[in-house]
């Protein structure tokens, strides 16, 4: 039998009526919220579509400040914000605080970035002005994941309305109190249907993007669902942005310091319990470095388990998942060092796990794993780690560890993946933007690429007007 995989799953979440929100981290209910239904979702796509034209008018400047005074709107209720998140997701304060800073500084950047967006200036005859300009889709809808829910609902939203689109926001059923207020803040300063908010799961998902007044459908989450969204989509022509899950590769070459590879695998690994989309996912090691690698990155897990530090996993389906694949990978030859077992405790927590001797027919190698697991396999040579890296599906993003640079330019070349880290497994200079590849979607879901995924292009020629009686000037198309 196989096992079941993360991106293979459906939401289980049932949509009619209420969602009720369970804390992960003791399994108590938090809340009940409503379900918008299709006839709500309509009317708001309906309010958005008559109060888009108004919006796009709008002096961009004007759209700008407007998501700045956002930002700090948001900035100040930070706290109460983050403590909504870690009891909707079992996200640790201190990350959520993180994640709604991150959102912060996008509604900031995009802000900026928004009064420069336009078109270009064409090269065409004398007296004539041909140039390109960059106009809104229409109705955006951006539907958003539980993971980093205010970094990414950021993300979407201000690339969205600088452009002068306006927005149906959709957070995850795991976190529709968080969505609401994140959706009330960027109502309380913009114009009446600029942004709405609607709660709900997958039904009322699939009910938005079909709608035929959309423009764009934006979608930040898992690869099953985004070939969902492109399969109900197929026929309208409407511009999709998927920015799905990844199974991302690290390489650990030869030469490097044991200590702080296994340093950047345990961060990699485990931030966010493993709950982030570029997570490490499958770990390549030299087999020149691999056993201090490995005893030190057990070393690492053994105390982030001790420590009591680490967030419990979203709910418990998704534990189940997550511990099917290590206990098949267990089953079909890998060992487990350290973790690997549900404790008896409440809530959904999973403790960090190394697991080495993992091979590429294993689902816990092949698909995306959303829990703290680290699976290893040693290889004899950086051309073997950087091949097994290539060989996958998903193309979201990779890391390669090498004091080589001839090694760092190949991984470069080679990784067919939207994002490449050499020695540092997560960072990067702010603004950039990626295209994912394979199941990991379409299109660039962040920075400035994602301005122009929002908007498109229409190219325009003026010429002068014949006046009866008047010459033409510089004597274009002057017959007398
Ligand atoms: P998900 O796809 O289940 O849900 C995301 C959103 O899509 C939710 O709002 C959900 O209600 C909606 N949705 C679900 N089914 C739908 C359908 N049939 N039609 C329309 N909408 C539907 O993802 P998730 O479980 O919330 O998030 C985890 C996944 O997101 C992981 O795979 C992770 O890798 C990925 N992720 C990717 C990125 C990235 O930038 N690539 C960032 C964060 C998370």
């Amino acid at each position: 039998m196989s096992v079941p995989t993360f991106t293979e799953h459906d939401a289980t979440i049932p949509e009619e009526g209420v969602l009720t929100v369970v804390d992960p981290r003791d399994g108590s209910v938090v809340d009940t919220v409503a379900v918008d239904t299709p006839e709500t979702a309509n009317e708001a796509i309906r309010r958005a579509w008559r109060a888009q034209p108004g919006w796009a008018r709008t002096a961009a400047a004007d759209r700008s400040s407007r998501l700045t005074e956002a930002a700090g709107l948001l900035e100040a209720r930070a706290a109460q914000l983050a403590e909504i998140n870690t009891r909707e997701t079992g996200r640790p304060t201190g990350e959520a605080i993180d994640g709604i800073r991150a959102g912060v500084a996008t509604l900031r950047s995009t802000a900026v970035l928004g009064t420069m967006h336009g078109g270009t200036r064409l090269a065409g005859q004398a007296y004539c002005s041909d140039y390109s300009r960059r106009e809104p889709r229409g109705v955006a809808v951006a539907l958003t994941p539980w993971n980093d829910p205010v970094a990414v609902a950021c993300e979407l939203a201000a690339a969205a309305l600088v452009t002068g689109n306006c927005l149906i926001l959709k957070p995850s059923e795991h976190c529709p109190r968080l969505g609401r207020e994140f959706g009330r803040i960027l109502t309380e300063c913009l114009p009446e249907g600029v942004v709405q908010t609607l709660t709900g799961g997958p039904a009322l998902g699939a009910a938005l993007v079909s709608h035929p007044l959309v423009g764009v459908v934006a979608h930040i989450g898992s690869s099953s669902t985004g070939r969902k969204i492109q399969r109900l989509t197929a026929d309208s022509g409407v511009h999709l942005v998927l920015e799905n899950g990844g199974n991302d590769p690290l390489v650990v070459d030869a030469g490097v310091d044991p200590q702080w590879a296994a340093a950047q695998i345990a961060l990699g690994a485990f931030a966010n319990s493993g709950q982030v989309c570029t997570s490490v996912e499958r770990v390549y090691v030299h087999e020149s470095v691999a056993g201090p690698v490995v005893d030190a990155l057990v070393h690492q897990a053994e105390q982030i388990n001790e420590s009591g530090e680490l967030g419990p996993l979203v709910d418990g389906a998704l534990r189940e998942r997550v511990h099917a694949q290590v206990d098949a990978a267990a089953r079909a030859g890998a060992r487990i060092l350290v973790g690997g077992e549900i404790g008896q405790g409440p809530g959904f927590h999973y403790p960090a796990t190394v697991i080495t001797d993992c091979r590429p027919d294993m689902e816990l190698t092949r698909e995306e794993t959303f829990g703290p697991i680290a699976p290893i396999q040693v290889v004899g040579s950086f051309e073997e780690g950087l091949a097994l890296a290539s060989q996958d599906r998903y193309g979201l993003a990779a890391t390669v560890l090498t004091p080589d640079l001839a090694h760092a330019q190949r991984a470069v070349e080679e990784l067919c993946v939207g994002t490449v880290k050499i020695n540092e497994v997560f960072g990067g200079a702010p603004g950039g933007s990626a295209t994912p590849r394979g199941a990991s979607g379409n299109g660039c879901g962040y920075g400035p690429g994602l301005l122009d995924e929002m908007t498109v292009v229409k190219v325009v020629h003026i010429a002068p007007a014949r006046i009866p009686g008047v010459a033409a000037p510089g004597g274009v198309g002057d017959e007398g």
